[in-house]
């Protein structure tokens, strides 16, 4: 099993699946759903639209990828930043439900951006803990997932990530 972090651009990744950070509508927007919608072409809302009637806060839906390397697209809606207790609770279960639809589709390997740091405002190193614990005990316990991907944009979040990592958040 291992664990990556890449600096770099999540469209362009060649994992089975990439996780979103969609909002609750499902209704494409900026940031990095705006890019793996462009990416990925229409298709992807396509069946948002014909699948689901949104999606809740800290849950995730998944569709096909499109136009992209990845084979799937796993929509996941972390929370809005708001420093209340559920923030966190919220942005775990984001990170355990895309996990969860995962093994469910026998995805091996996935990608995943910085959920909730761009528009929704998330601390970089709070929300880099919760990802980095949340998949380290994920995978503890399905061994089916074999590559998961952190895929940051700028250099502070990628810096943050690999710290928090390296500090040995995995071993608990
Ligand atoms: P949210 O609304 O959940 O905060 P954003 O898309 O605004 O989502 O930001 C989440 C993170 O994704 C930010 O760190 C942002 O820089 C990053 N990001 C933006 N575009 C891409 C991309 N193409 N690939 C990977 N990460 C991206």
């Amino acid at each position: 099993m291992a664990i990556e972090f890449v600096k770099g651009d999540i469209t362009k990744q060649d994992t089975e699946a990439i996780a979103n950070a969609a909002n609750s509508r499902l209704a494409g927007g900026g940031g990095v759903d705006g890019a793996i919608h462009h990416a990925g072409g229409a298709e992807i809302m396509r069946e948002l639209k014909e699948k689901y009637r949104g999606c809740s806060t800290g849950s995730a839906v998944i569709t096909g990828g499109g136009k992209l390397k990845a084979k799937y697209v796993i929509h996941a809606v972390g929370p809005v930043y708001s420093g209340r207790a559920s923030d966190a609770q919220l942005l775990t279960s984001a990170y355990r439900k895309s996990l969860e639809l995962c093994t469910e589709n026998n995805i091996c390997s996935v990608a995943f951006p910085s959920i909730s740091t761009g528009a929704y405002g998330y601390p970089v190193r709070e929300a880099a803990l919760i990802a980095v614990k949340t998949v380290g005990d994920y995978v503890k316990t399905h061994p089916e997932i074999k590559l998961v991907r952190f895929v940051l944009f700028d250099d502070e979040t990628f810096q943050a990530y690999k710290e928090v990592y390296s500090r040995g958040v995995m071993v608990s």
